[in-house]
C-alpha cells in the first residue's frame, strides 16, 4: 500500500548563541547549522525508513530544491511537491549554552498548499492506503474529506495544537495522534474525555511514560516506552506517528504498530538532531532493548 502525507517541509535555521536575545539586543551567534525539519518531512521520513512507500504533498519555494532533495534520498517519493512562489518555510532556532531556545517558524510555502495540488496527489491513491497530515500545512480539511470519500485511512497529528484545525479534521479521521499536552488542550476545549470523542481510534503520547490507545468500545490499552537516555527529544512524535502509521500500512495491528513506533522513538531519543538522524528499520530491529 502507500502513504500519501500532506505536510510541511521546513529549513531548520539552528543558531549557537551565548544567549538569548533580548529585546533590541544584536547578537553574534557562534555557529549555524542547517538541516531538513517541519512536522511533515520528519514524518515522511520515519515512514519511509520504515519501509513504507511515501508520497509526500507539499511546497516549496523557489530556495527549496534542496530540501526536496533531501527528501528523495531518504526514501521519499518527492513528485507531489510543488514549487511555488513564496519562501520556504522555515523556523529560525536559537540555542543557548544551557541548551534553553527559542524558535521563530514562518509557514511560507507550507500554507500556499492548493486544494488543486492535494486533489491532484490523492487522485492516484486506491482504497487501503493512507493519507496523514499535520497542522502546518493549508488544505488539511480538504485532504481529509478527499482521502475518507477515496476509502483511504485518514490519520491526523493534532501538532501545532489548534482546536479549531482539529475540529475541521475530525469527522472525517480514522485515528487521532496526539501528545498528553494537546489532548488536555483538546479535552478542555470540547469539556468532554478524550475517550469519547467521534474517532474510532486515538493514541496520546506521554513522552517517557509511552502511550495511551484509545479504541472505542475497548478499555484504555498503556505502553510503556523503553528505559532509555534521551538526550533530545526533538522529532520523537514524528518518528513515533511515521513509524505507527508505516506498520499499520503494512497491515500490522495496532498493537504492533504501536510496538513498532515505540521502539523507534525510543532509539530516536537517544540522539541529537530530527530528520537528519531518524532510525532505520535494520537499526530498530537491531535494538537491544
Ligand atoms: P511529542 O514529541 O509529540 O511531544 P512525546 O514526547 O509524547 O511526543 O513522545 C512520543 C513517543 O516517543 C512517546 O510515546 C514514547 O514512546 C517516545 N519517547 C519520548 N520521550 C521518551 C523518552 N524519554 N524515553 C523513551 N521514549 C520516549
Amino acid at each position: 500500500m502507500a502513504i500519501y502525507n500532506l505536510g510541511s517541509i521546513n529549513a531548520d535555521n539552528v543558531y549557537r548563541v551565548p544567549h538569548l536575545v533580548g529585546p533590541g539586543e544584536t547578537l553574534a551567534a557562534t555557529g549555524f547549522s542547517q538541516g531538513l525539519g517541519g512536522k511533515g518531512a520528519n514524518m515522511s521520513v520515519a515512514a519511509a525508513r520504515a519501509a513504507a512507500r511515501v508520497f509526500h504533498i507539499g511546497a516549496v519555494g523557489p530556495d527549496g530544491a534542496w530540501a526536496s532533495e533531501r527528501l528523495l534520498e531518504y526514501g521519499v517519493d518527492t513528485r507531489h511537491i510543488a514549487r511555488v512562489d513564496e519562501p520556504t518555510g522555515h523556523a529560525n532556532i536559537c540555542v543557548d549554552e544551557a541548551g534553553e531556545n527559542d524558535i521563530v517558524v514562518f509557514a511560507g510555502a507550507n500554507r500556499a498548499i492548493t486544494d488543486a495540488m492535494i486533489g491532484a496527489a490523492l487522485a492516484e491513491a486506491s482504497p487501503g492506503d493512507s493519507f496523514v497530515t499535520q497542522n502546518e500545512t493549508s488544505g488539511q480539511a480538504y485532504g481529509a474529506e478527499t482521502a475518507r470519500k477515496l476509502g483511504v485511512r485518514v490519520i491526523y497529528a493534532a501538532a501545532p495544537f489548534d482546536a479549531a484545525a482539529v475540529n475541521t479534521v475530525m469527522e472525517h479521521l480514522d485515528l487521532l495522534v496526539l501528545n498528553a499536552v494537546e489532548a488536555a488542550q483538546l479535552s478542555a476545549q470540547t469539556g468532554s474525555d478524550i475517550g469519547d470523542l467521534p474517532v474510532s481510534d486515538v493514541i496520546v503520547t506521554m513522552g517517557s511514560r509511552g502511550c495511551k490507545w484509545l479504541s472505542r468500545g475497548a478499555e484504555p490499552c498503556l505502553f510503556p516506552a523503553l528505559d532509555v537516555t534521551a538526550v533530545d527529544t526533538t522529532g520523537a512524535g514524528d518518528t513515533f506517528t511515521g513509524y505507527l502509521i508505516a506498520g499499520l500500512d503494512r497491515g500490522m495491528p495496532m498493537a504492533q504498530a504501536i510496538d513498532l513506533a515505540t521502539r523507534a522513538a525510543a532509539l530516536m531519543v537517544t540522539r541529537v538532531g530530527t530528520a537528519d538522524v531518524i532510525p532505520d528499520l535494520k537499526e530498530i530491529q537491531d535494538m537491544r532493548l
